[in-house]
Parts: C-alpha cells; sequence; structure tokens
C-alpha cells in the first residue's frame, strides 16, 4: 500500500500530520517505510539520518556530444524545442534537465556527432537508521520532478517495497501538476486543506483516480468545509503545544491530534469496499 499526502498549501503543516501518522502505523512493523519528496526532511526523523546509500537510479537517455566529429553547424541547437542545447564559446552543453530525449535532435545531425547515453539524473536513498526505514529523492542539480520522475517513485515502490508493508509518501505543495498522477498512482491519498475551493478543485477535476480519498482539514477551517458540503471531513488541531512538538522534533503529544491521528489510520488500514 503506498499512502501519499497532498497539503494544498505550504506550512499547512501535512508533513507534520503524516510524520505522526506514520510513526502511528509503524510501531513495531519495521517494513513500513517513509519516502521525503520535500525538501527539509521532516524534524521528527531529523539527526536520525546521517548516511545516506543509493537504492534506485532515475535514468534517461541524454544526448552526449562529440567534438572530434562535430562540425558546429548548430543544426541541433536550432532544431530543440526545449533549448537543451545551447552553444559554448568551445562546443555544446547539452542540459540534462530539459532534455526529454526525443531523439531530433541525433536524427537531426549530418556529422554522427551526438549520441544517446543513459544518464543518471537522480536516485532514491535510504538512511542508515534503522528504526525508521526512511528514504528521499535526491535529484541532480536543476533536474524538476515531471509525471515522469512521479511514475518511476511508484514503479520503483511497488517493486521496492514488501508486499504487505505500507510507504509513506509526502508530497511538496508545489506540484499540482502532478496530484493528478499521484491520485491515478496511490493506494491512499490525504488531502490536508484549509480551503474548500482548492479541495472542491481535487474533488470534482481530477480523474480518472484510483486512489482511496481522504479529506483532512485544519480544526479552524471545519465550519467553512460543514458549510461546503464537506462534513465527513477530518478536523486536525492545529496549536501551540503542536506546533512545539514539531519543531523539536518529538511526536505530537496533544490528545486531540492523536484522536484525528488514529481515526486516519483506522480509515487507512480498512479495506476498500470492492
Ligand atoms: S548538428 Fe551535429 S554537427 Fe551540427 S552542431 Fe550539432 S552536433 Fe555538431
Ligand atoms: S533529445 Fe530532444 S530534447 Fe533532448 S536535446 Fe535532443 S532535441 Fe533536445
Amino acid at each position: 500500500m503506498i499512502v501519499s499526502i497532498i497539503g494544498t498549501r505550504g506550512g499547512i503543516g501535512s508533513t507534520t500530520l503524516l510524520s505522526n501518522l506514520f510513526t502511528h502505523v509503524k510501531k513495531n512493523e519495521t517494513s513500513h517505510g517513509w519516502l521525503s519528496l520535500t525538501s527539509p526532511f521532516p524534524p521528527l526523523f531529523a539527526g536520525s539520518s546521517t548516511n545516506w546509500k543509493k537504492v534506485f537510479s532515475f535514468k534517461r537517455y541524454i544526448p552526449q556530444w562529440n567534438n572530434e566529429k562535430c562540425t558546429y553547424c548548430n543544426e541541433c541547437v536550432s532544431i530543440c524545442v526545449n533549448n537543451a542545447i545551447s552553444p559554448l564559446p568551445n562546443g555544446y552543453n547539452i542540459y540534462s534537465e530539459l532534455c526529454n530525449s526525443c531523439k531530433t535532435c541525433i536524427s537531426a545531425c549530418k556529422s554522427d556527432a551526438i549520441k544517446f547515453e543513459l544518464t543518471d539524473v537522480g536516485f532514491i536513498e535510504i538512511s542508515n537508521d534503522t528504526n525508521f526505514n526512511l528514504h528521499r529523492l535526491n535529484l541532480n542539480e536543476k533536474e524538476i520532478i515531471s509525471t515522469w520522475h512521479i511514475k518511476e517513485i511508484f514503479t520503483f515502490l511497488r517493486a521496492y517495497k514488501d508486499q504487505n508493508s505500507t510507504f509513506f509518501i509526502d508530497i511538496p505543495s508545489g506540484l499540482h501538476e502532478y496530484w493528478e498522477e499521484i491520485l491515478k498512482l496511490s493506494s491512499s491519498v490525504i488531502i490536508y486543506s484549509d480551503d474548500p475551493f482548492t479541495s472542491d478543485l481535487i474533488y470534482k477535476s481530477h480523474s480518472p483516480r484510483q486512489a482511496k480519498l481522504i479529506l483532512a482539514i485544519t480544526q479552524n477551517s471545519k465550519a467553512e468545509f460543514e458549510k461546503a458540503g464537506y462534513s465527513f471531513a477530518i478536523p486536525i488541531p492545529k496549536n501551540k503545544i503542536i506546533a512545539f512538538d514539531s519543531i523539536q522534533g518529538k511526536t505530537v503529544t496533544d490528545i486531540d491530534f492523536n484522536a484525528a491521528i488514529l481515526n486516519l489510520k483506522k480509515i487507512i488500514l480498512e479495506k476498500i469496499p470492492s
């Protein structure tokens, strides 16, 4: 099972919510795992992850330029619609983060001066802390996350995790354009929001989707959500104790917060009716 969280805006506390849920679900189960697509890592796990080891590489075919064969005709530069090739004083630079491996430049080069090479553009790493089974995404500098990365991540996790274990993915709030893909690929998605309008967009516009959708909202926005017809939304308390525990990297001790987390845990672990 893969459980993702989408916070509809930054600073709402989705990482705090998911990391506390993760510790509740994990308890004595070592096989459950965490993958952070956000930066920085959740304070709850900070300090416990000093060494990281690659467990997966994102590989893409990127053209490599050959200066011995090149006639400096600039054809590849003009034909690349992604502006991924740029002339330098003594050659050409190919920007892997802009290249979508379309091969057009290779077909256009009459001198056979560009060849595809399978290139590492980032990786997923595991922490050496055996208590948490923590993973993080580490893309090459300037590599921007895309639908392709999201699909690669889910394919990797499905093959990598124990069949009966659950992986929690912390999704950055800025990745709006990939919500649909995440909804398609996750087993459950927690939408965490304080804004009924954005939640409406997710519920009504993102399809097709396969994930079990769980709407969690900030306690303060409960009345607004009820007015908008979302009386089933799970309110999550936010107060000074929760903020303090989170900043200190502790599991949250607030009783109401923990009751909400246990409710989420129950819903996630319930079987989806067929
Ligand atoms: S198209 Fe080929 S020969 Fe022309 S500049 Fe590009 S790499 Fe060089
Ligand atoms: S493979 Fe396509 S996107 Fe990449 S550099 Fe060549 S033309 Fe541009």
